[in-house]
């Protein structure tokens, strides 16, 4: 099979080209400008290869409601011209194929699902600590959208005993996405994050943050596996760091040996490595075909 997968990100785009098994055949990277002008790119580049489906990933918030006008859509943004964005509309105008679309941090999961760390597990979550904070949801073998999709990314934190930062969110100041994003670690520090040393009180505080979110997560959603991607875990000391957080925290009141003595293969890096949101991409285009079979 050739599927079309498209990674929208809010700082670049990605296209690929790829097949059922996960394997990315060809790419283009662009930087995410006006819609006009990315969109061409993605048309452009996806015309070259006959494709039997297409995915996207998107960043958000996007429209996931079939029975809405807007479904497809890019909701509120503050990209220029990206707001009110009917992106799923202009691809299905173009290309008369099954068309897949989701949040791409639930692209990200599903990717990891089927072809990555969590492959044959039924309840999963991804998330990215990047320029923003998100995870996608893997519940009972389907992402999960209900309302609208999950914002895991804003859930409120309670503060570090030591931490002064007001946080950098702009509508909530300092929820999780407003601690612990690259750009609120760069403005609490006053240094890129690239260049904080590996034994930088930085990094504790930031696994201080994404254990609290790792437990809220493990107590509310029981997972089996937790994904944890995007620029800032490239800091791969977090991992133990993150690793001691979440047992302290949970202090034995989750009994599982996924949590007290195994936790090493429990919280761990996308397998797809930076290719989780286009894998991810080609994982939603693939699951278009099945469902209009
Ligand atoms: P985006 O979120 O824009 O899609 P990334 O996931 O790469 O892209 O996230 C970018 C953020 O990740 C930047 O704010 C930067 O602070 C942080 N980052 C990028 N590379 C590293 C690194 N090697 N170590 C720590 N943080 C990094
Ligand atoms: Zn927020």
């Amino acid at each position: 099979m050739v599927i079309g997968a498209i990674e929208a990100g809010g700082t670049k785009f990605v296209c690929g080209i790829g097949n059922e098994r996960g394997e990315i055949l060809t790419r283009i990277s662009f930087p995410t400008q006006r819609p006009e002008v990315t969109m061409g790119k993605v048309i452009e580049f996806l015309r070259k290869t006959k494709v039997e489906a297409i995915g996207i990933g998107s960043f958000g918030p996007i429209n996931l409601n079939r029975g809405s006008p807007h479904y497809g859509y890019i909701t509120t943004t503050p990209k220029p011209g990206w707001s009110n964005y009917d992106i799923l509309g202009v691809i299905k105008r173009e290309f008369d194929v099954p068309c897949g679309w989701d949040t791409d941090v639930n692209a990200a999961v599903l990717g990891e699902v089927t072809w990555g760390a969590a492959r044959g597990v039924d309840n999963c979550m991804y998330y990215t600590f990047g320029t923003g904070v998100g995870a996608g949801i893997y519940a009972e073998g389907k992402l999960v959208h209900g309302m609208m999709h999950p914002e895991a990314g804003h859930i409120m934190v309670r503060r570090h005993a030591a931490d002064r930062y007001e946080g950098c969110c702009p509508y909530h100041g300092d929820c999780l996405e407003g601690m612990a994003s690259g750009p609120a670690i760069e403005n609490r520090w006053g240094v890129k994050c690239s260049e904080l040393p590996p034994d930088h009180p930085a990094w504790a505080m930031q696994a201080y943050y994404i254990g609290q979110a790792l437990c809220g997560s493990i107590l509310m959603l029981s997972p089996n596996k937790i994904i944890l991607g995007g620029g800032v875990m490239k800091q791969l000391q977090l991992f133990p760091l993150i690793h001691s957080e979440v047992q302290r925290t949970l202090n034995g009141y989750v009994g599982s040996e996924q949590v007290l003595s195994n936790i090493t293969p429990y919280i761990v890096q996308p397998a797809l490595g930076d290719d989780a949101g286009l894998c991810g991409a080609l994982a939603l285009g693939l699951s278009a075909m099945d469902v209009s079979e």
